[in-house]
């Protein structure tokens, strides 16, 4: 796994000379990372990246997961669910479950550290050991709370009121708490399989075991089979643009097999696209990494033509890859485009084949778009740039009172 000079050449020896001395600064503390799963999802791909890379620079981090029934993560995926608004009904069952869950779990672990970086909803009642144990806590949200269903917010305000520190990825994700908080964007790990640097033959290999050949612009989205990534729209958008520019479409997606809507949001994507042949839709397994970088990679223009986004990481990843990319102005999207700087936001199908029309038929100005897009990534974006905040949150702890903090 690569160490934290290998991020040199990428971000420049000034980022990760920060970062040793943050790590100076914080040398021997202990972080204990709690999350409810080691594998699957953003957050525990973050953690197995930063865990290493913290220990490098010398604080004592740590990663423990949760244990639960299968009724308690039932519960917690409902709560998942309304927390972003999907109405449901919490009852004192429920709570019983939840406090059960936590109770087992706060038995099970060693909670000893200087500080304790939970994780989203599911592990936030250990801080119930906060009393006891006399050290510092930290709620990391991953998610969007700011338009929950009624209830959902009330089910985990008083436990989240608990912690030193509470932690979102976007000014518009967040809620007001009486406690400090913190604004802490996302990451995309540049040296990972999805985004690290392909040979040539590498992106060609995986064209070809798609059954797709570049002799005409590509022009792609990659996103789960969700109905707020519009993928139907995008198919819209790609015809109306073909009209007047040659080029292909690719789809790319996954999850749908254990996933009942995304099945039927599959289904309606492959009827609308037909028998067309310049439509390719790709539904691969979950850990298609080098195929996702490859098609990236491949791709002359990338969509997110999100309805509805959490922060929209394929943009990064995209943007990374020095593409122009076409995306909804939604959720963080707006945070990594700056409309017509580095990429291009739009709000409807006309105006989403406009612009692949445009970027298609102008490639000075999209391969523009797509290099101020990568330097914006390179400075907001990369892991290292996540790294040093969530030192920084560590330091703000550790130094609470303070008003400067001598590095
Ligand atoms: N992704 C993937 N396979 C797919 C579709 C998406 O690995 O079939 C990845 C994508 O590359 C990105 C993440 O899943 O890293 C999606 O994150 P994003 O924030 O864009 O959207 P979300 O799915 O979380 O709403």
């Amino acid at each position: 796994m690569a160490g934290l000079e290998e991020y040199t050449p990428i971000v420049g020896e000034g980022v990760i000379a920060e970062l040793r001395l943050l790590g100076e600064r914080l040398s021997g503390k202990r972080v204990l990372n709690i999350n409810s799963t080691r594998v699957g999802g953003g957050v525990a791909e973050i953690l197995n990246r930063l865990i290493p890379l913290l220990r490098e620079v010398g604080v004592d981090a740590r990663w423990e997961v949760i244990r639960g029934t299968q009724e308690f993560f039932d519960l917690t995926k409902r709560m998942h669910n309304a927390l972003h608004g999907k109405p449901d009904t919490f009852t004192a069952q429920d709570r019983e479950i939840y406090n059960q869950a936590t109770e087992e779990n706060l038995s099970a672990l060693d909670l000893s550290s200087d500080i304790v970086f939970v994780h989203d909803p599911q592990p936030a009642g250990l801080v119930r050991a906060r009393r006891d144990l006399g050290n510092k806590w930290i709620w990391r949200c991953h998610i969007d709370v700011s338009a929950p269903a009624p209830g959902a917010w009330e089910f985990i305000a008083p436990t989240v009121e608990k912690y030193d520190l509470a932690v979102f990825s976007a000014p518009q994700f967040s809620r007001e708490l009486p406690l400090p908080e913190v604004l802490i964007a996302p990451s995309i790990d540049p040296l990972s399989d999805k985004n690290r640097e392909l040979r040539e033959s590498e992106v060609e290999e995986v064209l070809q075991r798609i059954g797709v050949r570049s002799d005409k612009p590509i022009v792609t989205q990659v996103s789960r089979f969700d109905r707020f990534k519009d993928p139907v729209g995008v198919i819209d958008a790609f015809r109306l643009a073909r009209e007047r520019v040659d080029c292909q479409l690719i789809l790319v997606g996954g999850g749908a097999t254990d996933d009942p809507e995304g099945a039927q949001v599959l289904k309606e994507v492959r009827d609308r696209a037909a028998d067309d042949a310049d439509i390719h839709v790709v539904d691969l397994p979950p850990t298609s990494n080098i195929e996702i970088n490859a098609i990236q990679r491949a791709s002359t223009v990338v969509i997110q033509k999100s309805l509805k986004e959490g922060f929209g990481l394929t943009v990064s990843e995209a943007l990374w890859k020095g593409k122009p990319v076409i995306a909804g102005a939604v959720g963080g999207i707006p945070l990594q485009i700056t409309h017509k700087y580095s990429g291009i936001l739009t709000h409807t199908v006309e105006g989403t084949a406009f612009w692949i029309k445009m970027l298609l038929s102008a490639p000075e100005f999209a391969a523009r778009l797509g290099e101020n897009g990568r330097e914006h990534v390179r400075n907001n974006f990369l892991l290292t740039r996540h790294m040093r905040d969530y030192m920084l949150g560590f330091l703000y702890l550790d130094t609470a009172g303070d008003s400067v903090v001598e590095l």
